[in-house]
């Protein structure tokens, strides 16, 4: 089967984030970046590159190629909460991807025709959804290999989609400068120019063993890349300590009733989450913020590890009955943690239940592996008025 490897990068992200969630900012130099003269940029708008500013440049730099520039510090945390979010789109996808980053990851689509159409449907497919539910814009690159997919994400940004066939890859190599080929630093760029090497695919002229020669084990790995080989795979992480989901609201909740519904929503993808890396977790937290950014954090343990959505649910519920009438709520989330091992008392009852659910569980990840994540809510998002 023929593999493809697709490559979300997400546009200037941390600008992007400030652009999204303080309008006066849209269309204007931001730059994300620390207060000091010395410290660097983190990330650079569309709008203040233009201007030569790019990410890693200096402030004091900055400011001097554009002086009406707007610097902001960042907020690490809603771009933790917003990378989450997209991740979480992405796992709708593919069972496997690799977050490269916080705006990054690679998904290995091969074999998701049947379910998504071909390549590049499932990448507008995925850039629409990341667009409809955080409000930002990625680029997505699809080739047969890996660093040929991260190279096409970077060939139409911002929002772009490029898509490289495999017939492609030849003529591709053939206009692609050599210095692009990851692997290839600034430094051994001469080198390559020495011997009349500017595009990717004028290493060919020489011999692997040439190379091998020239530049030690990089030689033949560099001379594959040019014949758009790359063994590299898309490798999920895999030791999580834990996991949890969590949504800001454009208007803040005061319902407790819809506060249970994004539990059970984050449930589900905080269940699908642990069940795909095979864990299961003891302490399930509830975490509220307030309009004033308050923020508490409560947590239970349960008797017996899960991985089940209705068990964390409902822990969650119950943590928020505890607390009673919060008020309005600006952000909600649940998470669950401590993936001891399974507890030896087990009542027969409990076993029983767990496996239960587990059956029910699998069933709901089948029909999710099926159609996508987005067919599958649980019929108490739509009637569970709890
Ligand atoms: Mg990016």
């Amino acid at each position: 089967m023929q593999q493809f490897i697709m490559h979300v990068d997400m546009d200037a992200f941390f600008a992007s984030v400030e652009q999204l969630d303080n309008p006066e900012l849209r269309g204007k130099p931001v730059a994300v970046g620390g207060e000091s003269s010395r410290s660097v940029i983190s990330a650079a708008s569309y709008e203040i590159r233009k201007y030569g500013v790019h990410s890693a440049m200096p402030v004091g730099q900055a400011l001097k190629l554009c002086p009406h520039a707007i610097i902001i510090p960042g907020r690490r945390d809603r771009y933790k909460e917003l990378s989450k979010i997209i991740m979480g789109i992405l796992s709708d996808y593919s069972p496997v991807v690799e977050q490269a980053s916080i705006d990054e990851a690679y998904l290995d689509i091969t074999g998701t025709e049947k379910l998504f159409g071909p390549p590049q449907k499932l990448g507008a497919t995925i850039k629409k959804r990341i667009k409809k539910e955080t409000g930002l814009t990625a680029s997505v690159g699809i080739a047969p290999v890996k660093f040929l997919a991260k190279i096409a994400s970077d060939l139409q940004k911002p929002d772009g989609l490029s898509f490289i066939h495999p017939d492609e890859v030849e003529g591709f190599m053939a206009e692609l400068p050599i210095e692009k080929i990851p692997g290839v630093g600034k430094k051994s760029v001469p080198l390559f120019h020495s011997l009349a090497v500017y595009k990717a695919a004028d290493l060919l002229r020489y011999s692997r063993e040439f190379w091998k020669n020239k530049i030690g084990e990089r030689g033949p790995v560099l001379y594959n890349k040019a014949l758009g080989i790359d063994p590299s795979r898309v490798t999920p992480e895999s030791a999580i300590k834990s996991s949890s989901a969590e949504n800001t609201f454009g208007e803040d909740i005061s319902s407790i009733a819809e506060l249970k519904k994004w539990l059970l929503i984050q449930s589900e993808r905080v269940a699908g989450e642990l069940r795909k890396n095979e864990v299961k977790g003891r302490t399930v937290t509830v975490k509220i913020k307030y309009p004033d950014f308050r923020q508490i954090t409560r947590s239970r343990s349960l008797e017996t590890p899960t991985s089940h959505a209705m068990t964390i649910y409902e822990t969650g519920c119950a943590i928020l009955d505890v607390l009673g009438n919060t008020g309005p709520v600006r952000l909600i989330g649940i998470g669950v943690s401590n993936f001891g091992k399974k507890q030896v008392h087990l009542s027969l009852f409990e076993e029983k239940d767990e496996g239960r659910l587990d059956k029910l569980d699998q069933a709901v990840d089948r029909v999710r592996e099926k159609f996508g994540k987005s067919m599958l809510t649980r019929a108490g998002l739509l009637d569970r008025g709890k």
